[in-house]
């Protein structure tokens, strides 16, 4: 296989250049971390499961009009998507209180909020993905007041379908994140849903007995961490044929 120059490592991806101009591979790793880099652990196969619930869910998001940069799936830790030029909010919708909001506004957890809240946080390892404003978010250039009419129209649209898709299957969307890019075509731009959408960046909680099946799993050291995300992709319909043995996958390719 021909060597890839390697773009970008994050915490759990990596970007490689992709094999026409304005695509790139997006490798899904096992690694995981929390509160900021300060926890740092392996979860066995997410990669995999990762890979295959975005995929999905991206599918689904695109086929009700949702522009993702989704473009296909590789193989079994690795996927096609459109280079976009990445806007530095991490978006996070919520309809039930849970983690940072909890915590800091004294709501217990578990109780559904009056309305979905949108929350806004500036992209930044270095400063800690501090929580900003509209204000900021305008004044310091991140996004135009028609970006963010944009975003906030997607979002609420992700949030309503996933919410009933996941109920579907017996899950609860607690709260997610979304990231958002700037996808530049025949001299126009579109903004469109970027990264991922899996276990990793959502509050997945079984409906009925509200037991957790995403990275909490880790984060607060609850045990089976990876049957958490099998449990999503299994109620997902998605989990891949090879069963999970052949999770590890192979390495990564350069
Ligand atoms: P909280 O603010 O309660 O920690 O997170 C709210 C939601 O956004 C959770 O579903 C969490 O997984 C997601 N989220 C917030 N920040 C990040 C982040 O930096 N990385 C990931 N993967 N998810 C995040």
């Amino acid at each position: 296989m021909a060597r890839r120059r390697q773009l970008y490592e994050g915490k759990a991806k990596i970007l490689f250049e992709g094999p026409e101009p304005g695509t790139l591979v997006q490798y899904f790793k096992d690694d995981a971390t929390a509160f900021n880099a300060q926890k740092k652990g392996t979860i066995t196969g997410k990669g995999v499961l990762n890979n295959r619930i975005s995929e999905y869910l991206m599918q689904r998001l695109g086929e009700i009009g949702i522009p993702t940069h989704f473009i296909r799936r590789l193989n079994m830790r690795e996927q096609l998507v459109r280079e976009v030029e990445i806007i530095p909010l991490e978006i996070v919708v919520r309809n039930v209180a849970a983690g940072s909001l909890a915590t800091r506004l004294g709501i217990q957890e578990g109780t559904r909020l009056p309305r979905s809240i949108i929350e806004y946080y500036y992209k930044n390892d270095a400063l800690q993905d501090p929580m900003v404003s509209e204000e900021h978010i305008t004044a310091f250039g991140w996004a135009s007041t028609h970006d963010l009419d944009d975003i906030v129209q997607l979002t609420l649209r992700v949030n309503d379908f996933l919410t009933g898709l996941l109920l579907g299957v017996g899950i609860t969307l607690v709260d997610f994140k979304l990231e958002f890019g700037r996808l530049y075509e025949n001299d126009e731009m579109r903004i469109v849903l970027a990264d991922e959408i899996s276990p990793d960046n959502c509050r997945l909680w079984d409906a009925k007995t509200g037991e957790k099946m995403d990275k909490d799993r880790f984060r607060r050291d609850l045990g089976k961490v990876e049957e958490g995300y099998q449990e999503v992709a299994r109620r997902l319909g998605i989990l891949p044929e090879a069963g999970v043995r052949d999770m590890k996958g192979p390495e990564v390719m350069q």
